[in-house]
């Protein structure tokens, strides 16, 4: 195995302490098993069960029991969705499926410092996967991260390094740390976080019985959530899998939409942008790693991208909480842009959104 550009084609040996391509773009992973519906270990429950389908390593997985999410079905205001309710992981987020990947090699290739820049769910993750395998992790957190994810990080016993300022102060302290010897297990930029994130959509297809959705809408920040799902379904696609991709929708914060600009002006790249504050904090980001890439998904299967505001977002957050489903505010996010993709889909369709993360964690 090996890692290429996702962007440029440079390639670097996997093990290599450069965590990104001199292009400044994320790697991806060359080499990784193809994708067979054969491969999938059914007596397994959760991530596992794809062990076969992910990058090989020695040893056993570093595992909480993430993976395996409900998937529900619905029907909202004409609309039939399938909910997938990822914040029903170890630590109350998708962040898990990333985590335990990355860890899981961390740990098999005697790594044991890390350290990582997170709004809050990416950090508890690593914390404790972390703390699960006996690794010193650090998290650099911006001081506006929610309370809750500062303590849950803390208590999994790992440095918090509280950083004051914008979002971006908190990548350029954790950068510090990374000259200095650490490893940078990011969230964003790690192609074994993508691995992990990428059995989302093996997952979801199985549980469709290997229907195709027609539409997927992901909360983006970063966007590396949504970059796994099109890497899973296009694997599956050049596996003879599936026949076709769904259509791949993208929600920012109206307070921080670089993906939608670029969409907009019809540009291949994405700006940075200065974010405003939001109620939506997990995906505040004003630099997306996996911007152009979340474009080319769109484009690609006729999809689009949509901002929504914090009074959407508030809504949002409590028609589903009067379901019984609590999720934070950032979560609610695609739910938030309904009324949006309404106009383009038809009744019929099927409509699955991630819920990404627990709503206890908002406080
Ligand atoms: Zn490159």
């Amino acid at each position: 195995m090996q890692l290429r550009c996702a962007h440029c084609g440079h390639v670097e040996p996997l093990l290599t302490r450069r965590w990104r391509c001199v292009c400044g773009r994320p790697f991806v992973l060359e080499g990784v098993p193809e994708f067979r519906r054969e491969a999938i270990q059914l007596h397994k429950r959760g991530l596992w069960r794809y062990r076969e389908l992910l990058p090989p390593f020695e040893g056993e997985p570093v595992t909480l029991g993430e993976g395996g999410t409900p998937l529900l079905f619905g029907e909202w205001d004409g609309l039939r969705l399938g909910l997938k309710l990822e914040f029903m992981a170890p630590t109350g987020s998708f962040k898990d499926r990333g985590a335990s990947v990355l860890v899981s090699f961390l740990r098999s290739w005697g790594v044991d410092d890390v350290l990582d820049d997170s709004s809050g769910n990416a950090g508890a993750a690593l914390a404790a996967y972390g703390a699960h395998a006996g690794l010193h992790v650090r998290i650099f957190v911006p001081a506006h991260a929610s309370a809750a994810k500062r303590a849950q990080i803390a208590i999994y016993g790992a440095e918090l390094v509280t950083v004051e300022g914008p979002r971006p102060r908190a990548t350029e302290a954790a950068l510090k740390a990374v000259d200095e010897g650490a490893y940078y297990a990011s969230h964003a930029y790690s192609p074994l976080v993508l691995e992990g994130m990428a059995t989302f959509g093996y997952e979801l297809l199985e549980q469709l019985d290997w229907h195709v959705p027609d539409n997927l809408v992901f909360p983006v920040g970063h966007g590396s959530f949504m970059a796994s799902a099109y890497l899973a379904m296009k694997r599956m696609q050049s596996a003879g899998v599936l026949d076709h991709l769904p259509r791949f929708f993208a929600v920012q914060s109206q307070a921080c939409t670089p993906i939608l600009q670029a969409w907009q002006q019809g540009r291949e790249d994405v700006e940075d942008v200065a974010p405003a504050k939001t109620v939506a904090e997990g995906i505040t980001i004003s630099h997306p790693v996996w911007g152009w890439y979340v474009l080319k998904a769109v484009r690609e299967t006729d999809g689009a991208v949509f901002a929504v505001n914090d009074d959407e977002i508030i809504a949002a957050q409590k028609a589903l909480a009067s379901r019984g489903l609590y999720v934070e505010p950032t979560s609610a996010v695609p739910f938030a842009a309904l009324k949006q993709l309404r106009k383009l889909i038809a009744p019929q369709e099927l409509t699955v959104l991630p819920l990404t993360g627990h709503g206890l964690k908002s406080h």
